[in-house]
């Protein structure tokens, strides 16, 4: 949306092809339902789409429904923008139990993805006491954050009832975050970690002994205002006295690495591994193992993008080369192709992130446009799609799911209410599904 926005200030027509029905990807199936505001930039992309010259062509899945090589051959210049949303695995036994789930799943779910086909969590969640959350991200707070959160807190959300409902029955107690390596080295942010502190029904504990800093840590310390912020919160909470007013409790555990999840046809256990950083912040088991009693392990250890036919991909940094923006193939610049967001750089970066990125991408391509061929196909693509029997979502559908969404959320007492079924959204748009 942000290249979009770009493009047309120059007058450029712009197609906007997303294989969901509904756009704004991650903004609307990643950022955490409770964070209500940054979810509103959601109204600010949705300007975009007021713009002349700009189109919404959404259950369109490019490299299925259409090629890359159509899309090239159909306009000057193609940007991809697809993001980075598979997860990335932890290699150790047990992670494929039952009770063992991504944080990529667990997201979809409670974000309402209209293609999320994993674990049934309103059955998981039913029987689950004490989770572990493995990771010290952004998302792994999310993850933590949602599952300790009350109910009334969650009703403020857009989360679909039969998520609200799942989360509400669950039994949670106890919730637990692991991290492989010190405070210090943790990627959350502060804000997301103060939220921890903050929830009505859940107390969060630290250990002293885990929020000792090494020497490298130390020496780490003094050049990252963030990790400062986030030793002082942590810190602030080991002198804070415990809570008798919750029924969930909040476990930060730092310098340990899971070794093993456990269970014989679901998890019932993980082992995790104490840890230690050398001079070098070189990481280190010490031998010392823990085995800790859970129902649910949320495996948070990043996105990760994949590769799409007929594109250059570098399969060790899991992105698409690019100089600029500009898709490069063996160090050459591929005429015509250009890339942003989470695909050109990694799942890295707040929302705002990538409006830079876009930008620094379209500078490249307006560089480019006038030598740039015209395209060689001339036929409207939605056309093309249409004869092939593939059902696209336009703008106006899209408005039509928005204002159905909103409508329910308001009937009760909500901003807006998630709708997740894929057939429902596209019946909204006034469209079938593509067989
Ligand atoms: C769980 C989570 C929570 C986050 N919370 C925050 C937060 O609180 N604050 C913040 O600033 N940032 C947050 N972020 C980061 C933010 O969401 C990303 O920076 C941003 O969404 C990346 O934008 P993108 O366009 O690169 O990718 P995406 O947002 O993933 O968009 C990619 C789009 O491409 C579509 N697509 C994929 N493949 C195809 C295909 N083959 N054909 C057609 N379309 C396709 C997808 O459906 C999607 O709509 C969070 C991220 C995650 C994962």
């Amino acid at each position: 949306m942000y290249a979009a926005d770009a493009l047309t200030d120059h007058e450029i027509e712009v197609d906007v092809f997303d294989r969901l029905p509904t756009p704004f990807g991650l903004v609307r199936y990643g950022v955490a339902p409770d964070h209500v505001s940054i979810r509103s930039v959601r109204d600010t992309l949705d300007k975009v789409w007021d713009k002349p010259g700009i189109r919404f062509l959404g259950n369109v899945e490019v490299g299925r429904d259409i090629s890359i090589e159509e899309l090239r051959r159909s306009y000057n210049a193609v940007v991809l923008t697809y993001g980075a949303a598979a997860d990335r695995r932890l290699g150790i036994e047990g992670e494929d139990l039952p009770g063992s789930v991504a944080a990529t799943d667990f997201v979809a779910w409670y974000t309402g993805h209209p293609d999320y086909r994993g674990p049934d969590f309103s059955r998981l969640l039913h029987n689950t006491r004490r989770v572990a959350v493995i990771g010290v991200g952004n998302v792994a707070v999310d993850v933590v954050r949602v599952l300790s959160k009350s109910e009334s807190e969650l009703s403020e959300t857009d989360m679909p009832d039969h998520v609200l409902e799942a989360l509400r029955d669950a039994p949670i107690e106890h919730v637990t975050l692991l991290g492989r390596r010190g405070p210090v080295q943790a990627s959350f942010t502060t804000k997301e970690l103060k939220e921890l502190g903050e929830l009505a029904e859940a107390d969060v504990h630290v250990r002293q002994d885990e929020l000792e800093l090494d020497p490298w840590s130390q020496e780490q310390l003094a050049n990252n205002k963030v990790a400062q912020r986030n030793v002082a919160v942590l810190n602030e909470w080991l002198e804070r006295d415990s809570r008798t007013d919750t029924h969930r409790a909040i476990d930060l555990r730092f310098f340990v690495r899971p070794e093993s999840i456990g269970g014989a046809t679901h998890v019932d256990s993980i082992t995790v591994e104490r840890t230690e950083l050398d001079a070098d912040g070189r990481l280190s088991g010490r031998g010392e193992f823990e085995r800790l009693d859970v129902d649910l392990v949320v495996r948070s250890v990043g996105y990760r993008g994949e590769a799409m036919p007929g594109v250059p991909f570098d399969p060790t940094s899991n992105v698409i080369p690019n100089i600029d923006g500009r898709v490069t193939d063996g160090g050459d610049v591929v005429p015509g192709l250009y890339v942003a967001g989470w695909i050109k750089r990694g799942p890295t970066g707040i929302i705002g992130t990538n409006k830079k990125c876009a930008v620094g991408t379209v500078t490249s391509l307006l560089e480019d446009l006038p030598s740039l061929p015209d395209p060689v196909e001339t036929t409207d693509l939605a056309q093309v799609l249409s004869d092939r029997g593939v059902q696209t979502v336009s703008v106006d559908g899209w408005r039509a799911i928005d204002a159905r969404e909103r409508d329910r959320g308001h009937e009760r007492g909500r901003p807006r209410q998630t709708i997740a079924a894929r057939e429902e959204l596209m019946e909204i748009a006034g469209t079938t599904p593509a067989t």
